[in-house]
């Protein structure tokens, strides 16, 4: 049988592990962050009704620079933000790693703060950018002081900061984005994928863009939106940086089905979003339902929760496995992470936590 050995793999690949979260097919999966609520019925008509109209044109490339769909972005974070500093691709995964094809690359570097979202050492493999990981505050915190002081010490080309940040669920202040910038010599990009799950009111660092020419603002539709298989995500920057990565992406990189359907999905954002008050109201239960069973909780302005004080991942893991329920093993020892799901859902973890916890 051939493996991986046996062909002329790239050095710096030899060894590593594809993304791999499990994909079982439970009643509860609570492992991936996703929106559990299904798109509302009426709105996937409208999404139906503005595919099958793109369908019909699917003999000609899509338009490459989807203005349309950049227009609707730039509308939906306001900001003042114009279509030119929007750009798009099949979900922020890819908008990453674009921006590492343009920013990063052989002799450069990308520096992030650990734990984070475990694909930017894969991505920084993936465009052979070198990865630094540098270390948080107590509780998994990150102030102005730390950034600057890693940044400094690194001088790293690319610097990502995640926020709300997974796997903990922190978020960062604009005291230390800003922080990050001055001291950042090159690209600075905050990824704000849980950005709609945060409490009204939090700042976003849209508001850090105007005269900040190194700075993007990375979203997703995957998340709020429960629109993680239709694969979009999405920045705001200057308009040099898109078009800076207009050097680097696939020409028609974006379906003309996938500008049809997350234009429809915009049109509908406040449908889509509706339900965003209540994945924060579960994500509230989850933390006081494990406080109260004796765990540790991170404060979180995302749709996930990450606690500690378990005496062995793989038991609990395994054990809520039994009960048809997935979370997520994030690496860290002792802790676990589960996404906030529906109330129904939620209530079925924290019975099984209940009945897990001696
Ligand atoms: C889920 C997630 C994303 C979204 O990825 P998509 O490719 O848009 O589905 C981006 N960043 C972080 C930190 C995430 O957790």
């Amino acid at each position: 049988m051939t493996t991986l050995d046996d062909l002329p793999l790239r050095e710096e690949l030899r060894g590593s592990s594809p993304y791999g979260a499990p994909q079982a097919a439970v009643p509860v999966a609570l492992n991936v962050n996703e929106n559990t609520h299904g798109i509302p019925e009426s709105v996937a008509h409208d999404i139906v009704t503005s595919v099958a109209g793109a369908v019909l044109g699917l003999n000609r490339y899509p338009d490459r620079e989807f203005r349309e769909l950049r227009q609707a972005f730039a509308n939906y974070l306001g900001h003042g933000l114009s279509a030119e500093q929007i750009w798009a691709a099949n979900g922020s995964n890819e908008v990453l790693q674009q921006i590492l094809l343009a920013f990063g690359g052989p002799g450069r570097s990308l520096m992030s703060f650990t734990p984070t979202y475990s694909m930017y050492p894969l991505l920084a493999a993936g465009t052979m950018t070198r990865w630094v990981a540098a270390e948080r505050d107590e509780r998994f915190e990150l102030s102005p002081e730390t950034v600057r002081r890693a940044i400094e010490v690194e001088q790293p080309d690319v610097v990502f900061l995640c926020s709300p940040n997974n796997p903990t669920g922190t978020r960062l202040g604009l005291d230390t984005i800003r922080a990050a910038y001055d001291a950042a010599p090159g690209m600075l990009v905050v990824d704000e994928a849980y950005a709609e799950f945060s409490d009204p009111g939090t700042p976003s660092a849209l508001e850090l863009l105007p005269g900040r020419e190194r700075l993007i603002v990375s979203r997703t539709m995957s998340k709020a939106f429960a629109f993680a298989g239709a694969r979009v995500g999405y920045l705001a920057a200057d308009s040099a940086v898109t078009d800076a990565l207009r050097l680097v992406r696939l020409p028609y990189h974006l379906s003309a089905l996938t500008q049809a359907a997350a234009l429809a999905a915009l049109r509908h954002s406040d449908e889509m979003l509706a339900v965003v008050d209540d994945i924060r109201q579960q994500r509230g239960r989850i933390a006081d339902g494990l406080e109260s069973l004796g765990y540790t909780t991170y404060a979180s302005g995302s749709n996930f929760v990450l606690f500690g004080g378990v005496p062995d991942t793989k038991v609990l893991f395994e054990g809520l496995l039994e009960r048809g329920i997935l979370i997520r093993d994030v690496g860290i020892e002792a802790h676990m992470r589960v996404s906030a799901g529906s109330e129904t859902e939620t209530t079925a973890f924290l019975e099984a936590m209940s009945a897990l916890t001696s």
